[in-house]
């Protein structure tokens, strides 16, 4: 015999009927001090209340004086009105009711969450005699969908209102503004170096510093104005029309004071600048407002960082020539619009040119002959940095490659990119410009910018040294525009530090920079680097050089970039000595 069977043959021996059974199990469930639920008539008397439902409504109150009662005589009127009328709901439409309150009514679970269903209550004939309904605390379920609600719009990081919600807030703040004829203003803020942030001191050091920069954020807007974080280092302020009586220049210029104090991240004092691009006025969508305060910032970006700037309408004709330029260089690779030309480099000493620069022009179709500073930053950031830099390898390799079949042994210097430097790609272009050319590596020079160390230091030494091993050379260009110390410039494998142009064009003039000059030498010299002065255009600027024993000059005093026909002109005439 089974368990079942001989459970049921016992109740039937302590019961006289299923009726009686019923009855039992109805009495156990109506005395239990944790169920609520509860039987109503037509017009909504309790008929009978489980002990624990009458416990929660009356704490105190004998049951039976609640039986007969209705809503109306134990709660608060509105609260009685809505119970009264899903009853009601229930016996129209046969239908269960479930409700999701916060309980006030329940005296038992203060700030609560209780769900509430009620259903028809039917006679044995299937008629509906009145509601009966049970109520659960759905306290726990309501926080956790309350929780997911607020994450689907807010940044796990620093719990500022994410991309979804910047969004909905900037419409609501332009419907807002529309209607009262005012003017309202968006910011993208954005930290200056922030990679640089994450690559030295590690990614936990950064999020803290988003987070730091998250709590300023807060405190330096006004109620009624947002910030947002959109991702990575990204921030967005929204203003509305009474915090902008001050003007958006102020306002601007207080976020960046207050950003750029100093933070104390990870035991150590941290300084950061940012970037703001603003839009100010009115728009037809959020969208728009966005899009044109991310069109300012990159204009702050480009424009030296640590600054803000307010959007303008002509602006928008920058962008847009910007990407059809985009466009066609996409394309300047293959149709061979792209040229190099070379800068002789001479040794102070001999006199000689020992080395070239390799400079690339773009031979656009329309616009004519373009300079690197034009189409270069746009190939940065678009990426088409890699293939362009792969052809210069190639195209200056074999140029030095041909030249020394010729007798002129010259090293050949290439300009090396942030974004190149960011990939391991880099090796396998210097590799096969190398192997294709069979130009021995130690007549190729790259060039990388003290900033483009910067950015990402750490990864970019382990890639220079890599590079340093298959015998090529490394020169710091641009260098003490980047404010490195000796310490961080010694991790690098450097052969040779280029001083920057703008030193060199200082000299003589109100801002002199003799003693600048002076010191980067004796920094070059202390690392046991040769040092190249570029940008001569002057005697004066030759002698002073030549005074601080700096190894080469490069400049147009001596020879502006040049043809490959030209250069070979020019070698042919200084085998005659005395040039400089
Ligand atoms: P850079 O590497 O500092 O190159 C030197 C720049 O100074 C060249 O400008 C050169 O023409 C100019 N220059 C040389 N001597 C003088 C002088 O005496 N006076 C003046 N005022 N300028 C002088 P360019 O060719 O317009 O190149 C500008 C920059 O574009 C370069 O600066 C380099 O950063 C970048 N660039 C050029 N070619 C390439 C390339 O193939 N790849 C990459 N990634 N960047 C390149
Ligand atoms: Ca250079
Ligand atoms: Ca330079």
């Amino acid at each position: 015999m089974s368990t079942r069977q001989t459970t049921a043959k016992a109740i039937q021996r302590t019961m006289s009927s299923r009726d009686e059974f019923e009855r039992l199990c109805m009495r156990n469930l109506l005395a239990d001090p944790t169920a609520r639920v509860f039987f109503k008539d037509r017009e909504s008397r309790f008929l009978l209340l489980s002990a624990g439902f009458g416990a929660a409504l009356a704490p105190g109150r004998p049951l039976e004086d609640l039986i007969g009662k209705t809503d109306f005589d134990i709660f608060s009127r509105p609260h009685a009105t809505a119970a009264f009328a899903d009853e009601q709901r229930v016996l129209l439409t046969g239908q269960p009711q479930v409700d999701k309150v916060e309980s006030e009514t329940y005296h038992d679970l203060p700030d609560a969450w209780v769900s509430t269903t009620k259903l028809p209550l039917l006679d044995d004939e299937g008629r509906c005699i009145g509601t009966w309904g049970y109520s659960r605390n759905v306290t726990a379920q309501m926080a956790a969908e309350k929780e997911l609600a607020h994450r689907a719009l807010h940044d796990a990081l620093t719990d500022l209102p994410n991309r979804a919600l910047t969004i909905d807030r900037a419409e609501q703040l332009l419907a807002r503004a529309r209607r009262a004829q005012a003017s309202v203003a968006a910011m993208y803020i954005d930290l200056d170096g922030f990679k640089n942030v994450n690559d030295t001191y590690g990614h936990p050091a950064g999020d803290e510093l988003l987070k730091a920069v998250a709590e300023r954020l807060k405190l330096a807007i006004r109620e009624g104005d947002t910030a947002s974080r959109l991702g990575g280092d990204e921030f967005v302020i929204l203003i509305e029309s009474a915090s902008l009586d001050v003007g958006p220049e102020v306002v601007a210029e207080r976020l960046l004071e207050v950003l750029r104090e100093p933070y104390q991240i990870a035991g150590r004092q941290l300084r950061v600048t940012s970037s703001i691009g603003m839009a100010t006025g009115s728009r037809a969508n959020a969208e728009e407002l966005l899009q044109d305060a991310d069109i300012a910032l990159y204009e702050a970006k480009a424009a030296g960082r640590d600054r803000y700037v307010i959007f303008r309408e002509q602006m928008h004709a920058v962008v847009q020539d910007r990407r059809m330029l985009e466009m066609d260089l996409a394309e300047a690779v293959e149709r061979k619009q792209l040229f190099l030309l070379y800068q002789p480099t001479f040794h102070l000493a001999s006199q000689a040119i020992t080395g070239v620069e390799a400079l690339i022009r773009w031979q656009h179709p329309t616009r004519g002959e373009l300079a690197p500073a034009v189409f270069i930053p746009l190939a940065e950031r678009s990426g088409l940095i890699v293939a362009i830099g792969r052809w210069v390898l190639k195209e200056a390799c074999h140029e030095a490659a041909r030249l020394r079949e010729r007798g002129h042994e010259l090293n050949m210097a290439v300009n090396i990119s942030a974004r190149q430097l960011d990939s391991d790609e880099l090796l396998d272009d210097v590799k096969s410009a190398l192997a294709e050319s069979r130009l021995p590596p130690e007549l190729l020079t790259l060039e990388v910018t003290e900033t483009a160390l910067m950015c990402d230091s750490a990864a970019s030494a382990k890639r220079l040294h890599t590079l340093k091993r298959l015998g090529v050379r490394i020169a710091i260009d641009d260098f003490g525009t980047g404010y490195s110390s000796l310490a961080y410039l010694q991790q690098f494998p450097a052969d040779l530090l280029k001083i920057d142009r703008s030193f060199i064009q200082a000299i003589g003039q109100p801002h002199d920079s003799a003693a600048l000059i002076h010191m980067l030498v004796q920094l070059s010299t202390s690392l046991k680097l040769a040092t190249v002065a570029e940008g001569i255009e002057q005697p004066d600027q030759l002698d002073l050089v030549r005074r601080e024993r700096c190894d080469y000059v490069q400049g147009y005093m001596f020879s502006r970039p040049i043809t490959p026909e030209a250069l070979e002109q020019l070698l042919a005439e200084s085998a005659v000595p005395g040039r400089v």
